[in-house]
This record gives structure tokens, C-alpha cells and sequence, in this order.
């Protein structure tokens, strides 16, 4: 409750600060302009919806709107102040800051965005088909280094035979994520139990092919899809496709943002020091050890490795920081 109240304030504070008149594209008339979140991308127009005083999104009506020049990149999340020119159109005029983002690198290093302000990550695994340990470590490291909340969500709970891989996930990843649990389309009971821990979020679901992660939006969502449908045929840019990011809300002020590139979302290059700082449990412990550059592999005096003989640190996450260093060429 603290943390939603918090938020709303957060938003009418920007709000009452960014309600300003600013001159409108002619020079000639006024505008006033909004704030607003950016909901859907179609190449170089976005789809905008009003936030209220109340700082919650209006989604009945969404604003086709061009953008002006010297903007950076907005993605779907993104909050701008914008106004509208007629009953559904309208311009961008800027950026607010970002509280959190999804990017990956592209090969010069630069940050690619995917989405913003997230506040929440559900990284998918599922009974069928089975997800190997280091691809929950890529996952894990690829968010940490965003700073980006993260839970462990177990779908197809219905195919689940015993409680081992609940057992394991707990054993070992119980000290770096928010939560770890239970889910499966067939089940009513666990779909309303992700209802409320989606409550007043920004999240989205990351995870391998397969898991079931189109599902899950698609039980969430419901109706959703209809009201995107209808803005896609005004705009005339054509049916909702499962090519275009997209930004959905639950009843309950849930957002859930999905896209192709949040479908495939993944670890990229990364230095050593970035690996060791994805793990989250390394980080108040490596000071500590002898060797400044110190790898956890095989130096002496190593505060990690201590850790992990003590059992303060997961042996099979200590292992898994070993074999991801060495597939991403980090070790020798
Ligand atoms: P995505 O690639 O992660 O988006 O996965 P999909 O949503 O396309 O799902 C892959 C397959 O798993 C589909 O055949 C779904 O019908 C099936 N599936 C999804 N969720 C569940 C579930 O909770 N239980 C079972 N038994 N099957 C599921
Ligand atoms: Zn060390």
C-alpha cells in the first residue's frame, strides 16, 4: 500500500509541475499540455493515453500522435507530456525520466531500449520444456544489472509431477528474488493469485519459447485486446499484431507491457565485473576478498568461495556463476 501510494503521489507531483502552456505547432495557438503514457509504438507514431490527477491511466481513449524532433527514443511505458490536436490525434513534445528500463546492447555496447518503467520482471519457467539452470542465471544477471525487480514465476503448474523444481528454485534463488511461484492457465486459482501481484505495476513476462508466456498475457488480458483492436482501425495502421509492443491494463491498474523483443529478451555481452555484479549475493561479500580483481575461480583468500564452503552463498549458484563465466568466455 505504501509503495502504490507513493507512485500516485510521485505522478501528480510531475503532473502538477508539468502543466504548463506551451506554444502549439502553428505558433499560433495554445496548448495545454498532459501528461500521458506511451501505450503502443507504430513506427514513427505512438499511441498515447491520458494519466489522470489521480495519476492513473485513462485507457478508453488512446491518441495516435506524431513526435516532435529532437526527442530521444520513446518505447511502450515511456511517460511524455503531450496534448492532443483533435479527438484522437495528437503530438509528443517531451520525455520524462525514466524510473526503470528493459534494454539490450547492441554490438557497439549502446543501450537498445525495449520498454520502461517496469517495476516488475516475472522471469517464466515451466514443467515443458524444461528451462536449464544457467538460462535463469542469463536472465538473473541481464536484470540486476538494470536494477530491475524480479520474481520467478513456475508456469504450467497443471503438468508439474512433483515439487521438486519448487524445492530447487527455493533452495537456490530464495535470497535474489522477490518471489518464487505457481502458475498455470488451467488454473482460475493461481490466475487470480498473479491478478494481485500484478496490482498497480508496470510488469512483464521474460522466458524461453514455450513456456507459455503468450498464454499467460492472453489470459490476463481478456477484453484488453478488443479496445486495441478498435484504436488500430481508426488509425488505419491495421490490426493488432503480435509484432507491435504493446502496453495492457488489467482492471485491477495492472499494466503489462509485451512484445516481441520482451519475448526474447537476454543476457548480451557482458565483463566479468558486470557477471560478478549480477549476482546479487556476491555483491556486499566481494570487498572483502584479497585480490581487488579477485574471479571467485581459483584465488586465494577468496570471500566468495568462503561464502559458498559457509553456506551463506548457493553452491549451485556459485557453480553457475562459474559455468556462465566460462560459456561467455570470461574464464579460462
Ligand atoms: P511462449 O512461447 O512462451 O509465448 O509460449 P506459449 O504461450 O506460446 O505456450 C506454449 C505452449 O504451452 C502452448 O501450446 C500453450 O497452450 C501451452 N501452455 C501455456 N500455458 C500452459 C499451462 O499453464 N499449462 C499447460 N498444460 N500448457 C500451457
Ligand atoms: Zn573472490
Amino acid at each position: 500500500m505504501w509503495r502504490i501510494e507513493k507512485i500516485q503521489t510521485e505522478k501528480q507531483a510531475r503532473l502538477l509541475k508539468t502543466e504548463t502552456l506551451i506554444q502549439g505547432l502553428s505558433g499560433e495557438t495554445e496548448y495545454l499540455n498532459q501528461l500521458g503514457v506511451v501505450s503502443a509504438r507504430f513506427g514513427k507514431q505512438l499511441e498515447v493515453q491520458t494519466i489522470n490527477e489521480s495519476g492513473q491511466v485513462e485507457n478508453t481513449r488512446s491518441y495516435l500522435c506524431h513526435i516532435r524532433a529532437n526527442i530521444p527514443d520513446m518505447v511502450v511505458g515511456d511517460e511524455v507530456l503531450w496534448h492532443p490536436l483533435d479527438a484522437s490525434t495528437g503530438v509528443v513534445e517531451s520525455l520524462c525520466e525514466r524510473q526503470s528500463f528493459l534494454a539490450r546492447r547492441d554490438k557497439h555496447g549502446q543501450q537498445k531500449m525495449i520498454a520502461a518503467n517496469i517495476s516488475q520482471v516475472f522471469i517464466v519457467i515451466a514443467a515443458e520444456p524444461e528451462t536449464p539452470p544457467l538460462v535463469i542465471d542469463r536472465y538473473l544477471v541481464a536484470c540486476e544489472l538494470l536494477k530491475l525487480n524480479v520474481s520467478l514465476l513456475i508456469n504450467k503448474s497443471d503438468l508439474l509431477g512433483s515439487a521438486d523444481l519448487l524445492g530447487y528454485l527455493q533452495k537456490n534463488y530464495h535470497p535474489v528474488v522477490d518471489d518464487i511461484f505457481l502458475c498455470s492457465i488451467h488454473s482460475e486459482k493461481e490466475l487470480g493469485e498473479l491478478q494481485e501481484r500484478l496490482a498497480n505495476h508496470n510488469s512483464v513476462f521474460i522466458g524461453q519459447s514455450g513456456v507459455g508466456k503468450s498464454s499467460l498475457v492472453q489470459a490476463l488480458i481478456g477484453d484488453a485486446t478488443i479496445k486495441t483492436g478498435a484504436l488500430s482501425q481508426r488509425s488505419g495502421l491495421g490490426q493488432h499484431t503480435t509484432s507491435t509492443s504493446r502496453l495492457y491494463h488489467l482492471p485491477n491498474g495492472a499494466c503489462i507491457i509485451d512484445s516481441p523483443g520482451i519475448r526474447d529478451f537476454d543476457l548480451d555481452e557482458v565483463s566479468i565485473e558486470e557477471l560478478q555484479q549480477g549476482y546479487k549475493e556476491f555483491q556486499s561479500i566481494t570487498e572483502t576478498c584479497k585480490f581487488r580483481n579477485c574471479l571467485h575461480d581459483k584465488e586465494p583468500k577468496c570471500a566468495i568461495q568462503n561464502a559458498v564452503k559457509q553456506g551463506a552463498i548457493s553452491e549451485q549458484r556459485y557453480q553457475n556463476y562459474l559455468a556462465l563465466a566460462h560459456q561467455l568466455n570470461l574464464l579460462k
